[in-house]
């Protein structure tokens, strides 16, 4: 499995000559199997990018969102397989009570919002409310599971797995929700999720004094995450979904405080907009590389 990083900034895309490294773009993630598989993790405004590099010949494509707040929907009117006769393309995402998947994202792509409609896209595009775990979906040669995690609205977090490699997707989510310390471990919302991945992206907004005044936004302050990952028992933990008043520099301190926070039985990565990381038999091709 190759994961490719093409947005990691969260709430707002965030250009700018002090975010250059980190990258400004919102959530997007690109995940291949080895059998040529492509997932696309949420369609932030890095969804852009990632689509302009697919040729016509792209095969299917699965979009997978989380959850439909603007900042994880917001490129997919600038998607070009979506834009593509013929292209097959399918977007999954949390279900609802209330609307199917196709109405809620409707909502965006139409006017006033956007000039054109969904129905009006001249890819084979279908819509799908993903079931929930532990029910599984199969697409090529990966297995993914949903599950609703805490965020406001529905929100779900994905674990993809193949033969060799499992990765865990949370951008959004606050398991701690005010409290001191984690539940017991039934009790962590992801932990299913995330249980012993080999790489874990997941949503490293805040740092620990900005949380306070966070309480209920659903995202996390970073010691909650690295309690979360060693919960979990991940073998890499990706920061992601980075807020936008934090710049590189802040972004480099808050990574540097964390690695320096204790004994970590994990690695961590910093979620920085175009790494690579190849996962598969013995994690021996892990590596970070810049999009041309
Ligand atoms: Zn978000
Ligand atoms: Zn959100």
């Amino acid at each position: 499995m190759k994961v490719t990083l093409w947005g990691t900034r969260g709430s707002l895309a965030t250009p700018g000559p002090e975010t250059v490294r980190y990258g400004g773009n919102t959530s997007c993630v690109e995940v291949r199997g080895a059998d040529g598989t492509l997932l696309v993790l949420d369609a932030g405004t890095g969804i852009r990018r990632l689509g302009g590099k697919l040729g016509p010949e792209a095969g299917r494509v699965d979009v997978l969102l989380t959850h439909l707040h603007m900042d994880h929907i917001q490129g997919l009117g600038f998607f070009r397989p979506l834009d593509q006769s013929g292209q097959e393309v399918h977007i999954w995402g949390p279900p609802s009570t209330t609307l199917d998947l196709r109405a809620r994202v409707s909502r965006y792509l139409s006017p006033p919002l956007f000039p054109v409609r969904l129905r009006e896209l001249p890819s084979r595009l279908t819509l799908h409310d993903v079931p929930l775990a532990p029910e599984e979906i199969r697409i090529g040669g990966l297995r993914i599971s949903a599950a609703l995690v805490c965020h406001p609205g529905p929100t779900v977090g994905y674990r993809i797995s193949d033969d060799t490699a499992t990765i865990a997707y949370i951008p959004d989510h606050e398991p701690l929700l005010g409290a001191a310390r984690l539940p017991s471990s039934d009790w962590i919302s992801g932990f299913d999720l995330a249980a012993n991945a080999d790489l874990l992206i997941h949503d490293s907004q805040y740092s620990a004094t900005q949380y306070p005044k966070h309480v209920g936004w659903g995202h996390s302050a970073i010691p909650h995450v690295l309690e979360f990952a060693a919960r979990t028992g991940v073998k890499r933990l990706v920061t992601f979904h980075h807020d936008p008043r934090h710049d590189d520099a802040a972004l480099d301190r808050l990574v540097d405080e964390a690695r320096s926070s204790g004994d970590l039985p994990f690695e961590i990565l910093p979620g920085v907009e175009g790494a690579c990381f190849e996962l598969g038999h013995a994690m021996r091709n892990q590596r970070q590389t810049t999009l041309e």
